[in-house]
């Protein structure tokens, strides 16, 4: 068969593949729409998307058409052709689709490249069908194969690419987008004009729609009106894009700016009060303070002040050791609280930490008026707490310092601190203004401290021992143990110095093992020299804390083979008021073990006749300043009688402390008073002084001292065989 002789229009070919190229562009980029952002954006973009990208590749197919020209006359039936342009556009749904949804498998892939495949197919030939002939296109086979094959080529090569795409740097994407779209551009082009190549046209055909669509100004017209759909849809893929990733930033800025707040708030709030930490607390103070002095400089308000409360609780460790941490914080979000009422509401308040918390009071007409705040603050802590169903009472210690009077804005709250320690000091549950020589005291304390770290290491420390004597036969029946720390510089110094001291720092609890340590050590030689000596030993609160302290004081009994009859601990009253129930748990474990317990310097402690009855103690020490006064003042000689009688129905045994004269003894004697302690026997003395003092004192139990007993456990005191009732 004979058939036409084809020609294309150049000019028109290449727009037709610029057109290809240009959908491609703009079809990878409407992918990338489908794919990110919201739903119903991704839907929009989806629609939208088929539409333009259908009317490019259809728009490329149509002006190839329109490129090709026959001897005879063509034209387009209406139909037809917007049925080709309806496949274009279901081509381009299933693509985006496709691109746009999860990940692109092989699968995926090769289905997909099938149908656009098959819908490019659908477009071309449709296309094609709308030239209405005469006599039919005889087609060549292998061509329209090649073009088949080329269309579903060239579909999955858009797929892949896309998946590609989308693991580019953003740097590079537009590079490769376009790279892509060239390729996309030629293969959907090579389809098309291979399927035209695939068309014969016999001689005798005859065009019966040559009058319906054609012509250059039509072709001319497609080609614009795509190119400004496509421009325009281009155009609007990125202005959104802008608009998305300004909306994102803004998110991700809003984001930042409230991570921020919150990272400024953490870092000057105490997260479990939600009250202003030291850093804040001490920015605010240097702020007043400097904003104080500059107005001050220029004459004005000189007279109001500015004034620091460190406000520490007193005993705050037994509510956490005996109800738990729950509970502890729930007393401390409590105590901030109050502490908020009692303030003004202009005044910072603070928590440094622990059960520490600070106050900020600015513009005081005078001292007084801190002084005053610190009563209320005092007085609102009266009230039991209810913490996790218990009641708890709890007070505290108030130091103050005083703006500019106390110091600058660097040192006042140092100066709060150590006007603190001088309330807890005198007793507790009050306050203090601040004073110079605390400071002295406060620097001298952190030197004693620092001193003290090295103490046993440099067996700086040493036992003295004060012999007790009984009331009625005059004899020594046991001895104190009393801590001494000779310190290189200083000499000698007090206990009632450096207990406090390491008791603060932690220390203590590392003396308190040495002192049972040297105690025991002391029983065992004295043991050895025939003396079965009764030793007591001061226990500080922090060692009563310790889980394992009756199980070391039982080990190192056994060990020295010491009987534990012979060890007497003394806690002192308010140690045990307050914390009564692990002095109740360790007088209980001591008791176990057969180890005596004492209530020192009683009378200052204000114990409850319900809470002795409840102690298994068996002795109780009258307080020093209760036996000073004894022959001067009646009031103090009724308080020891009527502590004597109390005493003794209890079943407590009696000693007074701190006896002097024989005035005192005899009273003492007279009153029923059990033992006695003090000047007016002997001082408290290192053993062997002790051992030459029992051999000239007490020459009658000294000579007759037995040898060391085995272990007896028996709930007396025993010197010199002689068995004394406890
Ligand atoms: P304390 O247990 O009440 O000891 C009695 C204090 O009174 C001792 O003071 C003693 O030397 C002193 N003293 C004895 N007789 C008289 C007297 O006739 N007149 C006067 N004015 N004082 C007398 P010291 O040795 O300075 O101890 C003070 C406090 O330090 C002790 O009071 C005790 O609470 C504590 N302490 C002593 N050694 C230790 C220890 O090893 N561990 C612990 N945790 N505390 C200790
Ligand atoms: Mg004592
Ligand atoms: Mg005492």
């Amino acid at each position: 068969m004979v058939y036409l002789t084809s020609a294309y229009n150049t000019w028109v070919v290449i727009a037709s593949v610029l057109i290809a190229a240009f959908a491609s562009y703009v079809a990878l980029d409407l992918a990338k729409r489908v794919r990110g952002g919201q739903r119903s954006a991704a839907l929009t973009w989806w629609v939208c998307g088929s539409l333009v990208m259908g009317t490019g590749i259809w728009s490329m197919h149509f002006v190839g058409m329109l490129a090709y020209s026959l001897p005879i006359a063509l034209g387009y039936t209406k139909l037809l052709t917007a049925v080709s342009w309806l496949a274009g556009v279901g081509v381009s749904a299933i693509a985006l689709a496709i691109a746009g949804s999860g990940t692109l498998t092989a699968r995926r892939v090769v289905g997909g490249s099938l149908f656009m495949g098959g819908g490019i197919c659908a477009m071309h030939y449709l296309g094609m069908a709308a030239i209405d002939l005469t006599v039919p296109i005889v087609w060549n086979p292998l061509l329209l194969s090649i073009s088949v094959a080329i269309a579903v080529g060239a579909s999955a090569a858009a797929l892949v690419i896309f998946a590609l795409l989308r693991h580019t740097d953003p740097e590079h994407e537009v590079r490769y987008q376009l790279a892509a779209a060239v390729v996309m551009g030629l293969a959907i082009s090579g389809m098309h004009y291979t399927g035209m190549a695939a068309a014969n046209f016999p001689t005798n055909t005859l065009c019966l729609s040559a009058h319906s669509l054609a012509g250059e100004s039509l072709g001319t017209l497609v080609i614009n009106l795509t190119l400004l759909l496509l421009s325009l849809t281009l155009s609007t893929s990125h202005l959104d894009v802008r608009r998305r990733l300004a909306i994102s930033l803004q998110a991700a800025n809003d984001k930042l700016q409230s991570a921020n707040e919150e990272l400024q708030k953490r870092a000057l709030r105490d997260p479990l009060t939600g009250l202003p930490n030291r850093v804040l607390f001490e920015d605010r103070l240097a702020l007043i303070a400097a904003h104080k002095a500059r107005v001050q400089h220029g004459g004005v308000a000189a007279d109001r002040k500015l004034a620091v409360l460190f406000v520490d609780l007193d005993a705050f460790k037994p509510v956490n050791d005996s109800y738990g941490h729950a509970a502890g914080d729930q007393l401390l979000v409590q105590v901030a609280s109050r502490l908020r009422r009692a303030a003004r509401g202009c005044d910072t308040v603070a928590r440094l930490g622990g059960d520490e918390f600070v106050l900020l009071l600015d513009d005081l007409s005078s001292a007084e008026d801190g002084e005053r705040l610190a009563q209320r603050i005092l007085q609102t802590l009266t009230t039991p707490f209810q913490v996790l169903g218990h009641e708890v009472q709890i007070s505290a210690s108030i130091g103050i310092a005083i703006y500019p009077d106390h110091g600058d804005a660097d040192t006042l709250l140092v100066h709060a601190d150590a006007a603190m320690y001088a309330a807890k000091h005198a007793g507790k549950a009050g306050y203090s203004m601040f004073e110079p020589h605390m400071n002295a005291d406060a620097r001298e304390r952190l030197s004693l401290q620092n001193d003290l770290r090295h103490a046993i290491t440099l067996s700086q420390l040493a036992l003295h021992y004060q012999p007790k004597i009984d009331g009625i036969h005059g004899q020594m029946i046991g001895v104190e143990a009393l801590l001494r720390w000779r310190h290189p510089e200083r000499g000698f110094i007090s206990p009632a110095v450096f207990i406090p001291i390491a008791e603060r720092s932690g220390l203590i609890k590392s003396i308190g093992d040495w002192v049972i340590e040297e105690a025991y050590q002391q029983m065992h030689a004295w043991a050895r020299d025939g003396l079965r000596m009764s030793v007591a030993i001061n226990l500080s609160p922090l060692q009563l804390r310790e889980v394992e302290l009756v199980t070391r004081i039982d080990q190192t009994l056994a060990k020295n083979h010491l009987d534990p009859s012979q060890l007497l601990c003394e806690i002192t009253e308010s140690v045990a008021m307050d914390d009564i129930q692990a002095t109740q748990q360790v007088f209980d474990g001591l008791e176990q073990i057969g180890v005596f317990l004492s209530i020192d310097d009683f009378g200052t402690g204000y114990s409850s006749l319900s809470f002795l009855r409840q102690l298994p103690a068996r002795q109780l020490k009258i307080d020093r300043g209760f036996v000073v006064d004894l022959e001067t003042n009646a009031d103090a000689r009724a308080v020891v009688d009527a502590v004597i009688h109390l005493a003794h129905a209890l079943d407590l045994r009696v000693v007074a402390e701190g006896v002097e004269t024989e005035g005192q003894y005899d009273i003492l004697r007279r009153l029923g008073c059990d033992e006695m302690q003090g000047y007016w026997f002997a001082p408290p003395m290192p053993a062997n002084q002790l051992l030459e003092w029992v051999m000239k004192h007490q020459p009658a139990s000294a000579t007759r001292l037995p040898p060391a007993e085995p272990c007896v456990r028996t709930p007396l005191y025993v010197i010199d065989g002689e068995v004394l009732p406890a």
